[in-house]
């Protein structure tokens, strides 16, 4: 005898075997543990990685200075908000932008390739960091609404013009698929008694 829960409304089955059904409540098809998850997750999250590139690389905005539009990636973005001593917009762009995506990224490279390969890094951890980054993953897309409210009001003083284009669109892309990883992960993997 084996006790299942549905992984959409949470109601508990007795069952002589871990074989799929159909939830009678929520009509859900009930797994044992979500099919190929660890594997899609990782696809993903290698995915994002790659789209992380085009991001960094290609410009996200348009600097004018001293009348000469220059365009510029976050990161030279970034550099330019210093100077023009907009601290606060340059630490929420760079936070937002650059340290929150790498944190997520490497944090759940680290998680499914420690499930792939055995590494030494307890369970307990493993769920701590997936339910961390769970969590700030809908903060990183502030970087959006950034931009989006850049654009509407430094665009009044002429020096910054945030412009579309390959970088915001790798970066929205780039979110979005980090966030499906994570939610495709199916956490219960983690407690999988591993040979
Ligand atoms: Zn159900």
């Amino acid at each position: 005898m084996v006790l299942i829960s549905c992984s959409n409304c949470r109601k508990v089955y007795e069952k002589e075997n871990y074989d799929e059904f159909i939830c009678t409540r929520c009509k859900h098809k009930v797994r044992r543990r979500t099919k190929n998850s660890l594997q899609i997750s990782l696809a993903l999250v290698i995915s994002a990685m790659l789209l992380y590139i085009p991001a960094m690389v290609y410009p996200m905005m348009e600097v004018t200075k001293f009348g000469v539009s220059v365009e510029s990636t976050i990161l030279e973005g970034v550099i330019s908000f210093l100077e023009y001593e907009n601290y606060f917009i340059a630490i929420v762009v760079f936070t937002a932008s650059v340290i929150i995506p790498l944190i997520k990224l490497i944090g759940l490279l680290i998680i499914f390739l420690s499930l792939k390969i055995n590494v030494q890094l307890s369970n307990k951890a493993k769920n701590v960091m997936f339910h961390f980054i769970e969590a700030i993953g809908k903060w990183s897309m502030i970087d959006i609404y950034v931009v989006a409210i850049l654009a509407s009001v430094v665009q009044l003083d002429e020096f910054f013009n945030i412009k579309g284009g390959l970088a915001a669109t790798s970066f929205a892309l780039m979110v979005i698929v980090t966030m499906i990883a994570a939610h495709i992960f199916d956490t219960r993997i983690i407690w999988d008694e591993r040979k």
